[in-house]
């Protein structure tokens, strides 16, 4: 008998009649003699509506009073779950963040979890119960509720198969695992077996949008292995894990891709010791998440900079820096929009030299321009137009052969 941490996210419970399903999936957890807990997301498309709601009423709502609104939505689901599972006969009790002792730091609508006291859930399991916890919310020391970012739900659960000790974390999702790419997009892109954490991790901050890059990050620093899988189907999923067996061992694992990125270019910028650091402090003070940075020497006194963001965020970049010209010194700024970030992930790269050139020229044979590039051990990102985009990812499908069962050693 073990304990596991099953996960359901808005799709698996957006009716009463998929909330039904939920519960039948639990009972066959409890009839394999296991505790279960039970980690939920808000029903369907709860939370957009939500935040619909909100910008009905308000432009720019406090980050307070908005997790205030979106934590509700997944106390709906904790009390219907537990509803339907004493309809089945499981006794069940459901717990808010807060009640489930998920503690965050002082940070309104992307929190982090900072510690979780899991007495409460501990008495009701050896109750024997099942306990319903409702995800992506949590509660600081002086006891805000707040939300831990869009899909937190997945954190929720992997944070707690930590501090359980779980054995197992189950993601049930309305797919039936991850692939290779977006099925939605590549026809033929196939479902992964295992893939190891930092492969996972490297994909879902690339734009795999499966699991929530933190609930990676809690999985691989506590060991916490995971599946990913489908609610509806009786498949077995994905397994994330430390290791994935050399059979499998492809050179390249997955392609994500992301689009709505903006190059901005900063010309001109005053070429001293300290430009760079003063450039992203400062926007790092105002949140702006840079990604791939290229800085080329020009002259003697100054330096070109390119960088890469989100488009949401280039009205605010482009305030910040204009705020601060005199500071930052530079002459002008430019920036192109509509382009988007194609990635290849796979920890085979480490060993073979040559990847980022394949890529490269088969993006080149079919007329796709890099723009910007970056690389990491198991992972290379290119930055290309929106507009080619799909185009690319199928290329690179193909090019590494993710769709066969060929196996490169
Ligand atoms: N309900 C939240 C969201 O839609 C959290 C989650 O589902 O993981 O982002
Ligand atoms: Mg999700």
């Amino acid at each position: 008998m073990g304990l596991i941490v099953q996960k359901f996210g808005g799709t698996s419970v957006g009716s009463a009649e998929r909330i039904k399903n939920v519960a039948a999936r639990v009972l066959e957890e409890k009839n394999n003699g296991n505790d279960v807990v039970v980690v939920v997301s808000a029903m369907g498309k709860t939370t957009d509506q939500l935040v619909t709601l909100a910008k009905e009423l308000s432009s720019n709502p406090s980050k307070r009073e908005m997790d205030m609104l979106l934590s509700t939505g997944e106390q709906v689901t904790i009390s219907l779950l537990s509803m339907a599972l004493a309809e089945i006969g499981i006794s069940a009790v459901s717990y808010t963040g807060w009640q489930a002792g998920i503690m965050t730091e002082d940070v309104h609508s992307n929190a982090r979890i900072t510690n979780i006291d899991t007495k409460a859930i501990e008495k009701k399991l050896t109750e024997g119960k099942v306990v319903v916890v409702a995800g992506f919310q949590g509660v600081t020391d002086s006891g805000e509720i707040t939300t831990l970012g869009r899909g937190g739900s997945d954190t929720t659960a992997v944070a707690l198969a930590a501090a359980l000790k779980a054995d197992k974390c189950d993601i049930y999702t309305d797919v039936t695992g991850v692939f290779t790419t977006d099925p939605r997009y590549v026809k033929d892109a196939r479902k992964l077996l295992s893939v190891s954490y930092d492969e996972m991790l490297e994909l879902a901050n690339l734009g795999a949008g499966v699991l929530h890059p933190r609930a990676v990050e809690f999985a691989k620093n506590y060991h916490i292995p995971l599946e990913v899988r489908s609610s509806m189907e009786r498949e077995s999923g994905t397994i994330i894990e430390e290791e994935v067996s050399m059979e499998q061992n492809l050179v390249v694992r997955g392609v994500a891709f992301e689009d709505e990125i903006t190059r901005v270019t900063v010309i001109g910028l005053a070429n001293s010791l300290t430009s760079l650091s003063t450039i992203f402090t400062t926007l790092a003070s105002h949140h702006i998440n840079v990604d791939i940075i290229i800085q080329s020497t020009t002259g003697f006194d100054t330096t070109n900079l390119s960088f890469s963001i989100k488009t949401e965020d280039l009205e605010e970049t482009l305030h910040v820096l204009e705020n601060n010209k005199e500071t930052l010194q530079f002459e002008r700024i430019e920036s192109e929009v509509d382009l988007a970030k194609v990635s290849i992930v796979g920890s085979g790269m480490i060993s073979n030299p040559g990847v980022a050139a394949e890529m490269f020229e088969a993006l080149a044979k079919n007329n796709i321009q890099v723009k910007m590039v970056s690389t990491s051990e198991i992972k290379v990102s290119t930055v290309v137009e929106e507009k080619s985009m799909l185009a690319a990812v199928q290329v690179l499908h193909d090019t590494f052969e993710l769709a066969g069962n060929k196996v490169k050693a």
